[in-house]
């Protein structure tokens, strides 16, 4: 009877341990996701950023260009006006003025010209990230579709050691599911110690007599004084 009872602990105890592995692996697989997601979402935001960026920039070319065939309208039909009005008289005038107007456009023309370079440039930019985001997108597909399949797996192995746990602890009298459950709380999964040649083999303390003689009687109620774990008795296996 009590080698029977001894084997229900640590069959628990097995249990228990494989229990908290797959409640950690589940986390873990947890975790993992979220990290991949807060870099998607980063990503996802520093596209949303350049975008707007690009924006601007394509908006600040068109606006430029606009100015700049504005001028080159405007000076075509000032060499006509002054073509009209003909005479030296205003030669000299129509130079000046001519020569003013050119450096405004030369001005122009280089500023349209370095807004064109920059949304050119954002364009390139934009495209890689898009591409980043594209591939961490997918990547995060691909992860999540695991992970789901890891935790449902996961999920059906701990719905069957629960019911393992539940079946072994039918098998213990009230004092000692009660004693189990207590100290499980504090040593998941580790809940009970051998007791071999007087000590405990968890933490190793050496039982005082009182104690050893209760635990080789078959009393599964006892704790080890050091480490609070369930004893239990075992022979000492001849090497
Ligand atoms: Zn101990």
């Amino acid at each position: 009877m009590k080698d029977k009872i001894s084997k229900v602990l640590f069959s628990l105890s097995e249990t228990d341990l494989l229990i908290r592995e797959q409640t950690d692996k589940c986390a873990e697989i947890e975790r993992e996701r979220a990290t991949l997601y807060a870099d998607l979402a980063r990503s996802r935001e520093k596209l949303e950023a350049l975008e707007g960026k690009y924006k601007e920039a394509v908006s600040r070319h068109n606006l430029e260009d606009h100015r700049l065939k504005d001028e080159e309208a405007k000076i075509v039909e000032r060499r006509k006006q002054l073509a009209a009005l003909g005479g030296a008289k205003s030669a000299k005038l129509v130079e000046r003025e001519l020569d003013i107007a050119t450096r405004v456009m030369e001005t122009l023309e280089k500023s349209a010209a370095e807004a064109s370079e920059e949304a050119e440039r954002l364009t390139a930019e934009l495209d890689d990230l898009k591409t980043k985001v594209e591939a961490l997108e997918s990547d995060f597909e691909e992860q999540t579709k695991e992970a789901e399949s890891a935790l449902q797996e996961a999920t059906t192995e701990l719905q069957g050691l629960e019911k393992t746990r539940n079946g072994l602890l039918e098998k213990l009298d009230d004092r000692l599911k009660n004693l189990y459950r207590r100290v499980s709380k504090r040593y998941s999964g580790d809940a009970v110690a051998k007791a071999i040649e007087g000590a405990c083999r968890s933490c190793y303390r050496a039982l005082p007599a009182q104690t050893w003689n209760q635990v080789m009687a078959g009393n599964m109620l006892i704790q080890c004084p050091g480490c609070n774990r369930v004893m239990v008795f075992v022979e000492r296996t001849p090497s």
